[in-house]
């Protein structure tokens, strides 16, 4: 038997919560009272803390799942289920970014990014989509990158994965819209997370000078816009991609 939430609290699943954009999304899920499932390969003393803070230890839940594995997916959104009985909210962030010259890139390379992002995302949605069908309603909210939109030199498996996310995120808003199931994207710019790290100081000193807003992104730049299309009143806004750049592709 599931224990289901006591409270008006949202139950609320994000990928690859552990670090990075995903760690902050977490939070302000935590933070708006909700209750929140997350999930990665390692655990970081981000999720420990969670776990141990009385304030949050009730309404928070780890899994360790490596989600290019459909085995994974399935037994983390099970869980899930186990312990709160639905999923309101699914936000679609885990993925993984490789560089390099495309001609020259490995199959393991191409397999790593590919699995995750698109395979990855395809398994948890079908599992968490399956319940809020049951349930007839839900938002999902798939996490792109500008890339997926204008591309970028060096990581042309990692764009063309964003992309087929975009593609995602139409189809599933036709598919599943008429059973109150609301699917939007974003596509960040970007973020001070380990993600960019890969980027040279110069490349994002240019990226900044680029930039609008003048300055990279923020976990809670695009935490904001998640709590924004996942608000349980909205329901006709969906089946977009909302680019939040500081204006960078503007
Ligand atoms: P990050 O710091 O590298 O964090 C990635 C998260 O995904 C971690 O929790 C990681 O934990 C998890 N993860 C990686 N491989 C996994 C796997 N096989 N199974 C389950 N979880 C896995 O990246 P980020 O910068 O926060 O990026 C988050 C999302 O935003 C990604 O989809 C990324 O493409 C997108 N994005 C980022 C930027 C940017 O500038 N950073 C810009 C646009 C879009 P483990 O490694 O322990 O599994």
């Amino acid at each position: 038997m599931s224990a289901q939430p006591a409270d008006g609290g949202r139950v609320v699943i994000v990928t690859g919560g552990s670090r990075g954009l995903g760690a902050g999304i977490v939070r302000s899920y935590l933070d708006s009272g909700d209750l929140v499932a997350t999930c990665a390969r390692s655990i970081t003393p981000e999720v420990e803390a969670w776990m141990a803070d009385p304030a949050t230890a009730d309404r928070f839940l780890w899994g360790s799942a490596d989600l290019a594995k459909a085995e994974d997916a399935d037994a983390f959104v099970k869980a899930v289920i186990a312990k709160w009985g639905r999923v309101d909210v699914l936000i679609n962030n885990a993925g993984v970014a490789r560089d390099g010259i495309h001609s020259m890139f490995s199959d393991d390379d191409i397999d790593t990014v590919v699995d995750l992002n698109i395979k990855g995302t395809l398994y948890v949605s079908r599992a968490v989509s399956r319940r809020m069908l049951a349930r007839r309603s839900g938002h999902i909210v798939n996490i792109s990158s500008i890339v997926g939109l204008s591309g970028y030199r060096g990581l042309a498996t990692y764009s063309a994965t964003k992309a087929a996310l975009d593609g995602l995120t139409r189809a599933l808003s036709r598919e599943l819209g008429s059973r109150g199931i609301v699917v939007n994207g974003i596509a960040p710019g970007y973020l001070k997370t380990e993600m960019s790290h890969g980027l040279d100081a110069d490349q994002l000193q240019q990226i900044v000078r680029r930039t609008p807003a003048g300055r990279l992104g923020d976990p809670e730049d695009i935490a904001r816009v998640c709590q924004f299309l996942t608000d349980p009143k909205g329901g006709y806004l969906t089946g977009q991609v909302i680019v939040v750049d500081g204006g960078l592709t503007s």
